[in-house]
């Protein structure tokens, strides 16, 4: 399938007047502040522009990648796959309240949007804290013991309770 780029920028009121669709991809070297955990993978977009049934223009897509972390447990890699919706509105004075579902975006004074930086934002913003393996698929000699051993440790570093990892490991 031949590939293509998104643009750079859009004009939401514009490309809901025509009722735009997007689909395309963003290389990830275009994107620099995820610089550090993209692996080569492409980020994909769909994007609509419309107006909704209160004739609130919106912006509404989905971004699927993949991005590689590293495991705060065994220090080893993390294919951590990456799949978020997003539905913007641009600012509008005429709503002190923003409607349900919809985010707020700052148009340039021209009317455009920068995409680049709006799916950069959604893709550092929807990164784990603390990323972790699974623990059947952890490296950590912690979890060397076995499946049902490492599950259970897994719940009793949730419960966030130092002694009961303890507990566990004594069984
Ligand atoms: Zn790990």
């Amino acid at each position: 399938m031949e590939k293509i780029y998104l643009p750079k920028t859009i004009e939401p009121i514009k490309g809901a007047q025509r009722k735009k669709e997007f689909e395309g991809i963003i290389p990830s070297q275009f994107l620099i502040r995820l610089n550090e955990i993209m692996d080569n993978s492409d980020i994909h977009v769909t994007l609509q522009c419309d107006y909704d049934i209160r004739k609130v223009v919106y912006i509404k897509g989905k971004i699927t990648t993949s991005v590689s972390l590293h495991c705060q447990r065994c220090l080893k890699k993390i294919t951590h796959p990456i799949e978020i919706a997003f539905c913007y509105m641009p600012s509008n004075d005429e709503y002190d309240i923003i409607p349900e579902g919809y985010e707020e975006i700052e148009l340039d004074e021209k009317g455009y949007v920068n995409l680049y930086d709006l799916i950069e934002d959604e893709i550092l913003l929807s990164l784990p804290m603390i990323p972790l393996h699974k623990p059947e698929e952890c490296h950590s000699p912690r979890f060397q013991f076995g499946h049902l051993n490492a599950e259970a440790i897994a719940k009793a570093e949730e419960k966030d309770n130092p002694f009961s990892v303890l507990s566990v490991l004594k069984k």
